[in-house]
């Protein structure tokens, strides 16, 4: 079949939720049996958000292939159920440097280079990219920002074209807006969205639904307005109240007969009846009382919990599937460095620390490493939380307090963490860690062994250091357990500590691939121990 484009663009005010909205609209398409493809596009120039700080940018999800990509691609790989790839996130700055290269080949022969045409179909051979690439028959582009960004422009532009290019019948637009709640008089306005409606159109693109995203419920006779003055079916016009259950959106899309718009505007026929017993189940399981069990989250962007959202989802995951709720607690390491609330650490019934960069706050991690070993806590390590177990184990088998990561002090008579040989030379930040998928030998017997119940796996990575190989023996002397190795032996992918009820670190990142109806192996015996230690027996 023809490839089919749904493109989404956001208007009012951004972190509305737009990314979100393409994951479930693409779960529900999945559901009618089409194979889908997401991408985003952003219109900052950064090449990737790799280079840029938590605070700026929350997490940065990782793909199989290694690309660094923004965090909208783990809600899409999570509601939909997918593995994508690099082209499903294009930045201003990727379409620009291309471009720009070629410019200096001399590849457009004497031509001036201008946003029209060269950026717009740089962006549009993009586009057309991800169907091959993801193997999808209906693409969903996610446009960043809010439309009236200037930067965003290259983008509207693009996809209005597309429209032309490729037949209406092969592409529709969603706009998602927000209406706001005015509490004197108690009412939603839609007036932004009216004008949000305009500026689209001021730039040709005439969108085929309206989302409207709102803190309160949505009256029929809004709808009517919002039809009316944005000159949308009724129908169209779908007001998605804010759900205090994220994985609710795709069945709350449902109802509103998403669907089986976009089947008539794409002129498709649904392939199979959308079955979502297992997801209504899994959302009912979220809603019901359970027995709630307290982990600290100790990192250094906490006070942004985006920067954690694979980590926080993968918990969710585990403890759904383990019939509790995870009650987190955002413990920022560097007050733990201070002395301060280290009483929280002892409220809860794990501990994970999760992964980062550069030195700020990594004593109050090794310092929450140091707590979980010592009180017997439950304690999941990914990535640097890994390393800091090593280093804090390594301070004690050593018996050398200046034990560290190269990364961390240079001068260290212990480099137990270190850079891995082919980094040495490496002095582009951008895109030149170890990324992605690798995979990893499980020794048999271990607690890592046993939580997958296979041999081998792949999991995604993004680190420079690693455990430095004249460590291991002493560490493993000391009661270390390397569970988990590179086939060629060199690398330390996963480390243990024996009686200890679960004390393990990943030099991978296991929450990029947990699902809500898959949680991730090492993330679920982690959840056990917790439970366990907070007293929750288990169902039978
Ligand atoms: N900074 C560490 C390294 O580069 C850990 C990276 C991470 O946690 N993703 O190895």
């Amino acid at each position: 079949m023809t490839t089919k484009y749904i493109f989404f663009t956001g208007g009012v005010l951004s972190s509305v939720g737009k990314g979100l909205t393409a994951a479930a609209i693409g779960r529900l398409l999945k559901e009618c049996g089409f194979r889908v493809g997401v991408q985003k596009l952003d219109p900052y120039l950064n090449v990737d958000p790799g280079t840029m700080s938590p605070y700026q940018h929350g997490e940065v999800f990782v793909l199989d292939d290694g690309s660094e990509t923004d965090l909208d691609l783990g809600h899409y790989e999570r509601f939909i159920d997918v593995r994508l790839s690099k082209v499903c996130n294009v930045t201003s700055g990727q379409v620009y440097a291309e471009v720009i290269e070629r410019e200096r080949r001399g590849d457009y022969l004497g031509g001036t280079i201008q946003v029209i045409p060269h950026i717009t179909n740089e962006i549009k051979k993009r586009i057309m990219m991800v169907s091959k690439a993801t193997d999808a028959e209906i693409v969903l582009v996610e446009i960043g920002g809010t439309v009236g960004d200037i930067e965003s422009l290259p983008f509207l532009e693009a996809i209005r074209q597309m429209r032309n290019d490729i037949g209406r019948e092969n592409t529709a637009y969603i706009h998602l807006t927000w209406l706001p709640y005015i509490s004197a008089t108690g009412e939603l306005k839609t007036k932004p969205t009216q004008h949000s409606v305009r500026e689209l159109r001021s730039i040709g693109i005439m969108t085929d639904m309206i989302v409207a995203r709102s803190d309160h419920p949505v009256e029929e006779s809004l709808r009517e307005k919002i039809a009316l003055f944005c000159d949308v079916d009724k129908k169209a016009v779908i007001p998605l109240v804010t759900s205090q259950v994220l994985y609710e959106v795709p069945l709350i899309l449902e109802d509103a007969g998403v669907a089986g718009i976009l089947m008539k505007r794409l002129n498709l026929e649904k392939r199979q009846e959308p079955n979502w017993c297992e997801w209504r189940w899994l959302v009912e399981e979220v809603r019901k009382p359970k027995p709630i069990v307290n982990i600290a989250l100790v990192g250094k962007y906490v006070e942004l919990h985006d920067a954690y959202i694979s980590v926080r989802e993968a918990l969710k995951h585990a403890a759904l599937h383990r019939g509790v709720e995870v009650n987190i607690s955002w413990v920022h390491s560097t007050d733990l460095e201070k002395g301060l609330n280290l009483d929280i650490l002892e409220g809860v019934d794990g501990i994970v620390v999760p992964g980062g960069f550069g030195s700020r706050g990594v004593e109050g991690k090794i310092m929450a490493a140091n707590y979980a070993r010592k009180n017997k806590v439950p304690y999941l390590g990914l990535c640097l939380g890994m390393q800091a177990m090593v280093i804090e184990f390594a301070r004690a088998a050593l018996g050398d307090e200046k034990a560290n990561s190269s990364e961390f002090d240079h001068a260290t008579s212990a480099p137990v963490i270190d850079l891995m040989p082919d980094q040495h030379n490496v002095t582009n930040m951008g895109g030149t860690m170890r990324l992605g998928l690798y995979p990893c030998q499980l020794q048999s017997g271990t607690i890592a062994a046993k939580a997958y119940g296979v041999n081998e796996v792949e999991e995604r990575h993004r680190h420079r250091f690693e455990v430095n190989n004249s460590y291991r023996g002493i560490l493993e002397e000391h009661g270390m357990v390397m569970s988990g190795i590179s086939p060629d032996k060199r690398l330390v992918e996963i480390a243990e500590i024996k009686d200890h009820p679960y004390m393990l670190g990943t030099q991978f990142h296991p929450e990029f691939l947990s699902r809500l109806n898959r949680p991730h192996p090492l993330f679920t015996a982690f959840m056990e121990a917790v439970c366990e230690r907070a007293g929750v027996s288990k169902e039978v």
